[in-house]
């Protein structure tokens, strides 16, 4: 019997799966080929609707998928991945229920462990503070801040004047998702939370303003609208149970403190000369890292085809990048050549409300609903599971009403769809 092991629950874990299944799937069921998964989280999140969450359009539960639901034919080890030895081909994780270490050996290990921000940077964020990609992050993030719209909301309607600190939120780090998590906890305020979006650039949204100038100017627009306060050339220093300390010497009193601070690989000991001075595993055109590991996504360094630019960390990288080396591996497992990766992009897109979003396919830039409709095929298309995509469609085309409202109940609160 040949093993794969999966590592990671991420978008690479799910489309590798669903490409050895494609090619595999009889030896998979005669139990020829083993797919093991081994994640520390046990469902798949998807996170492009993290703004959608936040802002209380979306019940977090929505843009989860268990993963033994996502990767019905693998077996699922619910534990976090201590170390790779590549040589003797194994896998040392621990068992998030029990700590109980074992060893795992494999013919194939594809590594989709992703990136974490490197929360150490900045003293007090891991304590005080909030970030996306920790274990539980959007979660606990998603509760602080609708317990802090419960809070304003309630001041509102006693007119009551609580400390303004307590109704304020710092998000630092004006990449996209900074943007769009600022603009979401403001629509979610509805005008009663004061958001601050700290950038230590000169301009916010540096990822879009090289080639997509129009769309960094529609995204400054759009937080603007939303109400957030947007302060650059300064960045965050350390957080305190009060607020944000940044390098200019201010200090933002604030009840939540999200970091949008970069990223950096999942470190995976063991895989260590395999990586570039950023953490990510180097990997060649088919992929491959060393002959029988490979990886894809956020946690390696894979050469955009046709240049000599690394592709960018997001989930339509992961997603191509994922199913190519599902595909490979088959390959590999049928004795067949491998084949480079070839996939040469399709676009990205931010959103900051309903109907409000800015996309660019192929290099032809979009905003407002259109640009919100194709953002929104586009995840519906890849998300993990037909049932759950359907449901986020409801929920997002049949919502009427207010959005102070949200956060009381994300399933059943109504609020208006403007797509004009
Ligand atoms: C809030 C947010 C919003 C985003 N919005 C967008 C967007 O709108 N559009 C877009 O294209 N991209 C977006 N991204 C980026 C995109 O989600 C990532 O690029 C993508 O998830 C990378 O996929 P991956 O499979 O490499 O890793 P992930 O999807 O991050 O999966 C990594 C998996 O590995 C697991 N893991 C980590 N460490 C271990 C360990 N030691 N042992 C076992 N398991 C481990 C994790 O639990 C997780 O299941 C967003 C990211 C975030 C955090």
């Amino acid at each position: 019997m040949m093993r794969v092991v999966l590592l990671g629950g991420g978008y690479v874990t799910v489309h590798a799966y669903r490409s050895l299944v494609r090619r595999l799937g009889r030896e998979v069921r005669e139990g020829r080929v083993e797919i093991v998964v081994v994640s520390a989280d046990d469902a798949h999140s998807f996170h492009g609707f993290t703004g959608e969450v936040l802002a209380g359009l979306l019940p977090y539960e929505r843009t989860r998928t268990p993963l033994q639901e996502a990767c019905p034919l693998a077996r699922f080890v619910h534990a976090r991945v201590l170390a790779v030895d590549p040589v003797a081909r194994s896998v040392t994780y621990e068992h998030i229920a029990d700590g109980v270490v074992e060893l795992l050996w494999f013919d194939h290990l594809v590594v989709g462990t992703g990136a974490q921000e490197p929360v150490d940077g900045v003293p007090g964020l891991r304590e005080h503070g909030y970030t996306l990609r920790a274990p539980g992050g959007i979660a606990a993030l998603t509760q602080a801040v609708h317990a802090l719209a419960r809070t304003a909301r309630d001041d509102r309607s006693t007119g009551s004047t609580a400390d303004p600190a307590a109704t304020s939120v710092v998000v630092a780090g004006g990449g996209l998702a900074g943007a769009e998590m600022a603009a979401a906890v403001a629509d979610l305020g509805g005008g009663t939370l004061a958001v601050t979006l700290v950038h230590a650039g000169e301009r916010i949204v540096p990822e879009l303003r090289a080639d997509q100038p129009a769309l960094a100017a529609r995204t400054e627009r759009e937080l603007a609208r939303a109400g957030v306060v947007v302060r650059t050339g300064t960045r965050l220093t350390a957080v305190t149970p009060d607020g944000a300390h940044l390098d200019d010497g201010t200090f933002l009193p604030a009840a939540v403190v999200l970091g949008t601070v970069g990223q950096a690989p999942v470190p995976l000991p063991g895989l260590g000369s395999t990586q570039d001075e950023r953490g990510r595993l180097v990997t060649a055109p088919d992929l491959s890292v060393t002959g029988d590991v490979w990886a894809g996504g956020d946690a390696a360094r894979v050469v955009r085809p046709g240049t000599d630019a690394p592709v960018p960390a997001n989930a339509l990288w992961a997603i191509k990048t994922g199913a190519h080396v599902g595909d490979n591996v088959a390959r590999a497992i049928a004795g067949r050549a491998t084949r480079p990766f070839t996939y040469r992009g399709l676009g990205r897109a931010a959103s900051f409300g309903l109907g409000r979003s800015v996309a660019e396919l192929y290099g032809v830039g979009f905003t407002g609903a259109v640009a919100w409709v194709l953002r929104l095929v586009f995840f519906l298309r890849f998300m993990p599971s037909r049932r759950r995509a359907l449901a986020v469609l409801g929920d997002l085309t049949s919502r009427r009403g207010t959005s102070a409202s949200r956060e009381a109940d994300p399933l059943r609160a109504k609020v208006e769809v403007s797509l004009s």
